[in-house]
């Protein structure tokens, strides 16, 4: 489906306090209007019909410009007792993308996409084998935030009713839904910016974690922004030969690159940055790749999250079994690095970070080749033969 977007059409969640007041002072509207209508906004009321302390006729003026912009929900399975909601977004283009809210007694993480589809072509995941679609803007990475805020204050999503204990508002973010947020810098620069924003969605920097396989320019530009925000790697093999075909950018930007930017993030901000390891049976989970990332984390000084691989459409590897990721686990902390079994949410709903939209882009069977191609070079160097061409 495709509408047209107007050409005057605005979307209130890429601007920023100024912004708005630019907006409001277009309509001739005084400037304590911009302040009501900024706090409407960032909490989560896109909808000027609500804003009841507008004057209608600015009301009926922003509605116009806002409409065209503003996702609908299309799908929204729940799992794990309500307490994982993954939301379907669809934008005026017809581009799709997934959200993913998770509840915890005392914390709400939403989990966050900024591209539809991603370019990097890593052969275990669900987004990399459908390709990349767009970037998402700024306002579209916000929306998805503003969206979860809203249902949390609001007890319900559409007509699902959220469990008593849920925080009643967003609590973290994190960058680990479709796309590589440092393949898209501006948006996911700005949004973080917009996130923060003391005067406006204040959200510690410290509860937004951004995600990447390992863009170096990218963790660059993200360090120059200046805010403490966690960032995540997302190593995955702890050796080139490996990484450069499970996570195909190695190529372009390998391990001791990497490390260099890491270690110049942590020194920068002072922020440990953590490692995220998906645990492929029969992939990476043998007692070299053990002791090489142990070492990683050890120097790093980086806490391991490892993530047993979720089962994906397409994809020939399987999830470790119970016995391998407890060797894994063991061998990797005998190095001397912490490390977390991550839970993997969702499961059972399409729902866990990682898996978004698998069975709506793959449903037509389609994987980008170069993902195909890496995989079959990964399974060429564990049996130490040549891939197929
Ligand atoms: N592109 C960024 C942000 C997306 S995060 C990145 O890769 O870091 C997506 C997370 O889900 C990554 O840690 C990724 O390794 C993980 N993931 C991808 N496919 C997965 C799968 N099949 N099972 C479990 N985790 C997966
Ligand atoms: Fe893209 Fe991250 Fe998936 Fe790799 S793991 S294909 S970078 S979303």
């Amino acid at each position: 489906m495709t509408t047209d977007v107007q050409p005057d059409a605005i979307d209130p969640y890429s601007l920023d306090h100024e912004g708005v007041a630019a907006l409001v002072a277009e309509f001739g509207e005084p400037s304590y209007r911009a302040d009501q209508l900024w706090s409407w906004l960032v909490r989560g009321v896109d909808d000027p019909a609500e804003m009841t302390n507008l004057p209608k006729a600015l009301r009926a003026q922003l509605e116009e410009r806002f409409a065209p912009s503003r996702p609908e929900l299309i799908a929204h399975s729940v799992a794990d007792d309500g307490h994982t909601h993954k939301l379907l977004l669809r934008f005026a283009d017809g581009e799709a993308i997934e959200t993913v809210l998770m509840l915890y007694p005392r914390r709400a993480t939403v989990c966050i996409s900024t591209q539809a589809g991603c370019a990097m072509g890593c052969p275990f995941c669900a987004t990399g084998q459908a390709g990349f679609r767009r970037q998402l803007t700024a306002g579209e990475v916000v929306r998805q935030v503003v969206v979860a805020d809203a249902a949390l204050r609001s007890g319900a999503i559409g007509d699902e009713d959220l469990p008593d204990d849920a925080p009643d508002h967003v609590t973290n973010v994190v960058y680990m839904g479709m796309g590589e947020p440092l393949a898209n810098v501006p948006a996911t620069i700005q949004s973080v910016a917009w996130l923060h924003d003391p005067e406006g969605f204040n959200l510690s920097a410290r509860s937004i974690t951004v995600s990447t396989v390992g863009l170096v320019p990218g963790i660059q530009k993200l360090q120059e922004l200046g805010l403490p925000v966690t960032l995540a790697v997302s190593l995955h093999a702890a050796t080139d030969e490996l990484r450069d075909h499970l996570v195909p950018i190695n190529r372009t930007h390998p391990l001791r690159e990497l490390e260099a930017a890491v270690r110049d993030y942590r020194d920068a901000t002072n922020r440990r940055v953590s490692i995220e390891w998906c645990l492929i049976g029969d992939v990476n989970d043998d007692d070299r790749q053990a002791d090489e990332l142990g070492r990683i984390a050890r120097r790093w000084r980086s806490h391991v999250n490892v993530i047993p691989m979720n089962p994906t459409p397409g994809v020939q590897w399987r999830e470790p079994t119970a016995e391998q990721l407890k060797r894994f686990v063991a061998r990797v902390r005998e190095r001397g690095a912490e490390v977390t079994v991550r839970d993997t949410r969702g499961r059972d709903a399409d729902a866990a970070c990682g898996q978004l939209l698998a069975s709506y882009a793959l449903g037509a069977g389609s994987r980008l080749p170069a993902a195909v191609a890496a995989a079959d070079r990964v399974d060429a160097l564990r049996e130490g033969t040549e891939p197929r061409s």
